[in-house]
């Protein structure tokens, strides 16, 4: 080097690797671009996803451009087919990502869908659109009856798609169920599994093909990043995504993906809290006299409370809604009341968040919309965070005092 110019030693500097001793967290490799010492291992790299960190072992292990794979991403990405139980993932730019990237890889013009009826609403909007885009047809069931399942498949079904656990009124849909007819017809199952995660429920052990997640929300666990992922059973369908998905360019970022698997350290004790504090807060909030229904699975009243008890390890979930005897104003004024609980959407931080659907998100539904989407005027989600039950308690309490009061 010292022969060289300082312009072109500024380009240059060393590498250092750690030799002798390992980094104890994730390293952030932020550069989009790897070079290679000969052209047949720069070709074998163009033929799938790098299998190995630090691209030691196998063909196609190595990487070249981040797009395509990259170390930190990979990490995140494994670790996640660990927990989920597949053979490989990829994550996502974000969770609508990842649902775009198995839509479109595995969706042909003409194609048909058979859908459960209650989806996350970027979902539901994206299936709506690609039917006017590109004649893909959607049939929507409830997710509990099979035979409702059986009847919607036509001879070009290409996939099944569930939710967990569903938002807002939190319907459990038994899995193995509908996946089983889906199974019979050929037809692979997807399920997104973001309320659950898969410390509550693994769906590739009931019978999914594809599992998808918003790591924007319990994954990333801090309301601090924006990432999906989406999980294979099957490395050939993994392969296939992978392949259109660097196409689509809906890739997530190294430093995200850091965060990511940070947050994936902490993910089992968070859920815990969690479950637990929800629970708490759904059996004091069904006993209120200004509460007219708590929806959370949790509660023996939930009309798929065994079902859960099945498909769910170790609790229910961190979102319950809940319907309040004053209606549209009284959930209004609830959600406006509230001080530690903040406003806003989303879910799976550490904070408890409050929303009313009739006056925020679903403000241009009329009572009879509301009511054929599953949401009353007076219902409210919480999103319930990891802090101390009692406060959290304390505050919803006084936000019930206040929403009953009539002005
Ligand atoms: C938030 C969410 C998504 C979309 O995820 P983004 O990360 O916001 O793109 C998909 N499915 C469910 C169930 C969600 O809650």
């Amino acid at each position: 080097m010292d022969d060289l110019h300082p312009q072109t030693r500024a380009v240059h500097p060393p590498l250092i690797r750690p030799v002798g001793s390992t980094p104890l967290a994730t390293p952030v490799y932020q550069g989009h671009l790897f070079s290679f010492e000969d052209s047949e291992a720069m070709a074998a790299a163009f033929e799938g996803p790098a299998q190995a960190v630090g691209g030691q072992d196998g063909a196609h292990s190595a990487f070249f451009y981040s797009r395509m794979g990259n170390p930190t991403v990979r990490t995140f990405e494994k670790a996640v087919a660990d927990l989920e139980g597949g053979a490989d993932a990829l994550a996502t730019g974000s969770g609508m990502g990842a649902v775009n990237a198995v839509f479109m890889a595995l969706l042909r013009s003409g194609d048909h869908v058979v859908a459960q009826r209650s989806l996350y609403g970027g979902t539901y909007a994206l299936l709506h659109d690609l039917a006017e885009r590109w004649d893909v047809t959607v049939t929507h069931v409830s997710g509990d009856d099979p035979d409702e399942v059986r009847a919607a498949l036509r001879p070009r079904t290409r996939l099944l798609y569930l939710e967990t656990i569903t938002n807002p009124t939190t319907q459990v849909v038994d899995l193995p169920v509908p996946a089983s007819v889906a199974r019979e017809a050929g037809v692979p199952t997807v399920v997104d599994n973001t309320f659950a995660t898969p410390v509550l429920c693994r769906p590739l052990e009931h019978g999914a093909d594809i599992v998808i997640h918003s790591a924007t929300k319990y994954i990333g666990g801090h309301s601090d990043l924006l990432a999906g992922v989406v999980v294979c059973a099957d490395p050939a369908v993994h392969h296939r995504i992978w392949s259109h998905s660097t196409e689509l360019g809906a890739c997530t970022d190294p430093t995200t993906a850091s965060l990511a698997v940070r947050g994936l350290a902490t993910l089992p004790l968070r859920m815990a809290r969690h479950c637990e504090n929800a629970l708490a807060l759904a059996r004091r909030l069904a006993e209120h006299p200004a509460v007219e229904r708590v929806h959370y699975p949790g509660l023996e009243s939930h009309p798929q409370h065994a079902i859960a008890r099945r498909l769910l390890d170790g609790g229910f979930g961190g979102v319950l809604s809940v319907e309040l005897t004053g209606g549209r104003e009284a959930g209004r004024r609830f959600a406006e009341s509230l001080r530690l609980v903040r406003m806003a959407p989303s879910l799976g931080g550490t904070k408890t968040l409050v929303m009313h659907p009739a006056s925020t998100s679903h403000r241009r539904l009329d009572a009879r919309a509301l009511a054929a989407a599953g949401i009353g005027e007076g219902t409210v989600r919480l999103a319930v965070g990891i802090e101390h039950v009692d406060d959290l308690w304390n505050d919803l309490e006084q936000a019930l005092a206040a929403a009953d009061r009539r002005e």
